[in-house]
């Protein structure tokens, strides 16, 4: 791969993560890898600065705002940090720095894990705050910062305009009491506590935020109309006087090696915090020397943040527990002594499939080092050999499902096993609870309790069994009473008009994500579309190859696909995409263009011919299905007509593509 090329693939990576993180709160990979992909992408730009664009993620900061909020216009835009993952890299910081000042002073604070936001106050009163945004624009959440206990609404003394920047976070306690209550409501639990206290304070009505114990440290004061600081640290010391909860830890120091010994020394301390940090913040102290070390569009050159890597800990493995996936995959788990690790109780750490036990020699009373993959999903990383127990045996995968008893087989070609039962209940129960989720059907209230009552009763063996329950069969079961049962029929009915592309989700056909689903829903319009593709017309769709294809006309062609299919069409399920589909009237056939065009560019008409999901190739051959022959064509259009291949002229093709698809 090309520096270009993966220059390309990281800015893809990179905003597809942030959308996710900044304006869905859900992560998909954890901060650190996050960086070191924001890393790589910085060195490979600074390497060959030709590459770099004006939309590349290293040079700006954050999402969008999302809809919903007005729009908060920062009047000092509320900047970034440069990352730095060693302590060379603070050294070379320092020199940087000190290229410019003599004798620079340095602060070190703890980087809190929450989301930055900006306080503004006039004549001691609290006016107005918003989150960062991208920087210049964020999003105003006046009235839910108003929730927020420790944000002062009136200060005594302070004349004039000031802005306040802080940290919003959730602390440990108060993520777990939240995580605990969604899961008994069914719904999806927080991946951490940057996450929830950003889902806490974007909320659009304000009790939910005043019902989530969230919590602010301020770190900086952006401006001030009538009060003057030197430096950072007595800056930080007025605020606090003046009743403004500030960063639990800043000191000052003189040289870079005791810069470093404080960052070792809280990062020592992080497993003790009840809030999560995920770095120590070294920033320049005189506020005069800031202004001469300036900064860039994105961040300031007056500060680093040293990020830690992911926590690890060790702890034993009490155990080793088999569960059983929705495609019948056999995962073995281990259940650990129970141990806090970035910021939350770990009790079970998926252990993958049995080559990864192998591989590690995982057995059970080993003692092992976890930490969590993403910040979200815990994960062995190593056995600590010497304390293994004498009796300790390998560890091997069990021949029948644990749920079911039926036996296991190993699946061609893939580390995994699975259950051959075609009733497991444990693929029933994984499917209907991949139907009701988020990205799929959202039924409310269907979580993993409530689906296996609903299986446990024989109430629902299907996931069109759903659409049959009536508020009696609720009302006999014992975790129902007329408001929840009510809400849940409410929900499920809800489910009936959801987009076609959630439907095909919720399939749970293999290889078959969200994205590929939408696709789907586009390409084709409608789920009997769909149903009747061929394979060529699969793959002509985006996101489409070769296995996938197999997959869904696979799925499609199973009976009791078909079963289910017929039961939701006749409960009203919607069939239908939002989107209208895409013209797909090329799919399979692959062009030659030869000659010269008149009313196009050969590109023009090759964008054409696949934006239809038809190919072009440059030379004809068997394979060859239509060849365009403008003015003046030569041996193609010749050695087409000995081949017996269609030709179309110009005008022929023209209205070939204005027919209506
Ligand atoms: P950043 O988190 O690296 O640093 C800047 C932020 O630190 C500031 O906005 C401020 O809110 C915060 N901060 C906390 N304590 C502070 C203190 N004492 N002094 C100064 N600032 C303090 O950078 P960023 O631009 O906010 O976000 C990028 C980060 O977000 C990445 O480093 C990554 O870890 C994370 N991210 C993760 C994903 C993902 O998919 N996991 C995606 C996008 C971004």
């Amino acid at each position: 791969m090309t520096a270009k090329e993966r220059a390309a693939y990281l800015r893809e990576r990179l905003f597809y993560y942030a959308k996710l993180y900044y304006e869905e709160d859900a992560p998909a990979i954890s901060d650190y890898e996050y960086d070191l992909l924001m890393q790589e992408l910085r060195r490979i730009e600074a390497e060959n600065p030709e590459l770099i664009t004006p939309d590349s993620p290293t040079m700006h900061v954050g999402g969008a705002p999302v809809e919903g909020f007005e729009q908060f216009h920062h009047e000092v835009p509320l900047q970034s940090l440069n990352d730095v993952f060693s302590f060379e890299e603070v050294e070379a910081f320092d020199r940087r720095v000190r290229e410019v000042i003599a004798e620079p002073a340095y602060v070190v604070e703890l980087k809190i894990d929450g989301l930055s936001v900006a306080l503004e106050y006039q004549d001691g009163f609290f006016l107005r705050g918003a989150t960062r945004g991208n920087g210049e624009v964020g999003e105003d959440v006046t009235q839910n910062l108003r929730t927020v206990r420790s944000i002062p609404l009136t200060l005594e003394n302070v004349p004039g305009r000031l802005v306040v920047r802080g940290e919003v976070y959730m602390d440990h306690h108060a993520l777990e009491v939240l995580n605990q209550k969604r899961e008994e409501e069914g719904q999806p639990l927080f991946a951490n506590c940057r996450n929830a206290a950003a889902g806490s304070l974007r909320q659009l009505d304000s009790r939910v935020t005043a019902s989530r114990a969230l919590d602010i440290f301020c770190f900086n004061v952006q401006s001030s109309s009538d009060v003057n600081f030197v430096r950072h640290s007595e800056s930080l010391d007025w605020l606090k006087a003046h009743g403004f909860k500030v960063s639990p830890t800043y000191r000052v120091f003189q040289n870079i090696s005791d810069v470093c010994e404080e960052i070792r020394r809280l990062g020592e301390m992080r497993g003790k915090l009840s809030f999560d940090i995920d770095g120590a913040v070294v920033k320049v102290d005189s506020l005069s020397d800031r202004e001469l070390l300036g900064a860039t569009s994105k961040a300031p050159r007056w500060a680093v943040a040293y990020k830690y890597p992911p926590e690890e800990k060790a702890t034993l493995l009490r155990d080793i527990v088999v569960s059983v996936g929705r495609m019948g995959t056999l995962t073995p788990n281990a259940v650990l002594e129970p141990v806090r690790v970035a910021g939350s109780l770990v009790s079970r750490a998926s252990l993958h499939n049995e080559a990864y036990i192998r591989e590690k020699d995982i057995r059970i009373g080993d003692t092992v080092i976890i930490r969590k993959a993403g910040d979200i999903i815990p994960e062995v990383v190593t056995v600590v050999p010497e304390l293994r127990p004498e009796n300790a045996a390998p560890y091997a995968m069990p021949a029948f499902c644990p749920v079911c008893g039926a036996p296991v087989s190993r699946i061609e070609g893939e580390a995994a096993l699975r259950c051959t039962g075609a009733e497991c209940p444990a693929q029933l129960l994984r499917n209907l609870e991949h139907f009701a989720s988020r990205a799929a059907m959202d039924i409310e209230g269907l979580g993993e309790a409530v689906t296996e009552q609903l299986m446990k009763s024989g109430l629902v063996t299907s996931c069109a069994d759903l659409y049959d329950l009536r508020l009696e069969d609720l009302l006999k079961l014992d975790r129902f009473a007329q408001k929840s049962a009510e809400n849940l029929i409410r929900s499920i009915d809800e489910s009936r008009h959801r987009d076609l592309s959630r439907l095909i989700c919720a399939f749970g056909i293999r290889q078959v994500g969200e994205r590929a689903a939408r696709s789907l829903a586009r390409a084709f319009g409608t789920l009997d579309r769909l149903m009747s593709a061929t394979r060529e017309e699969l793959l002509a769709v985006e996101d489409i190859g070769g296995i996938t294809a197999d997959c869904i006309l696979e799925w499609f062609s199973q009976e009791q696909s078909q079963d289910v299919i017929a039961r939701l069409r006749a409960a009203g399920v919607n069939f239908e995409s939002e989107e209208s589909p895409v013209d797909l009237r090329f799919a399979g056939l692959t062009f030659v263009l030869t000659g010269s065009l008149e009313h196009f560019t050969r590109d023009k008409a090759a964008e054409e011919i696949e934006k239809r999901g038809g190919r072009v190739s440059g030379s004809v051959s068997k394979k060859t299905s239509v060849v365009v022959a403008g003015e003046n064509a030569g041996s193609k259009l010749e050695k087409a007509r000995n081949l017996g291949i269609r030709v179309m002229d110009e005008s022929e093709f023209l209205k070939t593509l204005q027919e209506e698809s």
